[in-house]
């Protein structure tokens, strides 16, 4: 497994089979990531997300990404930080347990994530990342030969910073 921290809008990057979105039980569309999203993929990604009747936080659905420069978008829904007593731990690993799932389904072999539930949902960058990166790691150690490289699209420099941090740390433990 390829894991990579780049800095980039998640809405601009071609070479992945699909982006992950950070959206809402909703998917109706939102701020941040799911606003821009929307807005690069146009109204027809409206339109399909209407026949899903939104996705429960944790969990992950897939739509075509229409205008986007990659062929589908995996919606999956954050957990709202509420101090961490609340499963926001086991959550936000569902969530990339789940898109990977649905990546590897698919047959994708690389996926694009941005920095899922630290925007507005409040979650602390650094424990986000411990949390992502070693769920994509268990991931890859379960269903080997499948997705074979994950980027982090991080929108700013702290961001990046932290994904990072935690790709060098837990890479060193496989
Ligand atoms: P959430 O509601 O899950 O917290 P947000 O969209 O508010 O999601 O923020 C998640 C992260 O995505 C934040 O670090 C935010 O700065 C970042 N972000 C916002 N827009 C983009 C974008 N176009 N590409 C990549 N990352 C983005």
């Amino acid at each position: 497994m390829i894991l990579e921290a780049v800095k980039a809008d998640i809405t601009k990057i071609d070479y992945v089979d699909a982006i992950v979105n950070a959206a809402n039980e909703s998917l109706l569309g939102g701020g941040g990531v799911d606003g821009a999203v929307h807005r690069a993929a146009g109204s027809k990604l409206l339109e399909e997300c209407r026949t899903l009747h939104g996705c429960p936080t944790g969990e992950a659905k897939i739509t075509k990404g229409y205008d986007l420069p990659v062929g589908y978008v995996i919606h999956t829904v954050g957990p709202i930080w509420h101090g961490g007593s609340w499963d926001e731990e086991r959550l936000l690993s569902s969530c990339y347990y789940n898109s990977l799932k649905i990546a590897a389904d698919r047959g994708f072999t690389s996926v694009a994530f941005p920095s899922i539930s630290t925007g507005v949902y409040g979650y602390p960058v650094e424990k986000a990342a411990k949390t992502a990166v070693s769920t994509v790691l268990d991931f890859a150690s379960k269903e080997p030969g499948s997705v074979e490289k994950v980027i982090w699209a991080c929108f700013d420099d702290r961001t990046l910073a932290a994904y990072q941090a935690e790709i060098d740390l837990q890479k060193g433990t496989i």
